[in-house]
């Protein structure tokens, strides 16, 4: 069995339905959810968007490897609504690198692995750099080591306050 961290996160829509309904379908999908954060909300981050982004951290267990962990994950996005087609055509209409979306889901940590493949980098590369992911997975695991950077999670978070 392997233990993930994922962080969920949108700013489309009615985010806390569609935040249940992710998790709901991780059960289903992926496996057992062990724990899962409040919502913290948050301005968007790396572009200009009206509506502030929500946030949830979730910890399961599944039997499902690494890429398969992501195609389940990338289901998940597209039957919550998520159009990749439209965030692309809203991308180049903006000229910004992100824009908004109804679900993202992305892999923080699959057991202590770390993974770097065409499809996947983790632990989750940018996770140090972004409060809205620190802040729900330190609820949770704050004093977790993480694998590469040697530093609990809520070290992590102190430090990019400071
Ligand atoms: P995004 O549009 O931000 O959801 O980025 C999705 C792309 O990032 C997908 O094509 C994934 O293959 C890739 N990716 C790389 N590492 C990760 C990760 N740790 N979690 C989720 N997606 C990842």
């Amino acid at each position: 069995m392997h233990r993930v961290t994922l962080l969920l996160g949108g700013n489309r829509g009615d985010m806390s339905a569609t935040l249940k309904r992710a998790i709901e379908l991780l059960g289903e999908r992926v496996g057992e959810v062990v724990a899962a954060s409040q919502i913290y909300r948050s301005e968007a981050w790396g572009f200009h968007a009206t509506e502030p982004f929500s946030n949830q951290a979730v910890i399961l267990a599944t039997t499902l490897e690494a890429e398969a962990l992501l195609n389940a994950t990338q289901s998940i996005e597209a039957d919550l609504g998520r159009d990749r087609e439209s965030e692309l055509r809203e991308k180049a209409s903006t000229g910004e690198r992100y824009c908004s979306r109804t679900m993202d889901i992305d892999i923080m940590f699959y057991d202590d692995e770390v993974i770097s493949t065409p499809r996947l980098t983790v632990p989750h590369p940018l996770m140090q750099q972004r409060e809205f992911a620190l802040e729900p997975m330190c609820e949770l695991e704050g004093e977790r080591l993480h694998p590469v950077l040697g530093r609990t999670l809520d070290d992590l978070l102190k430090e990019l306050r400071d």
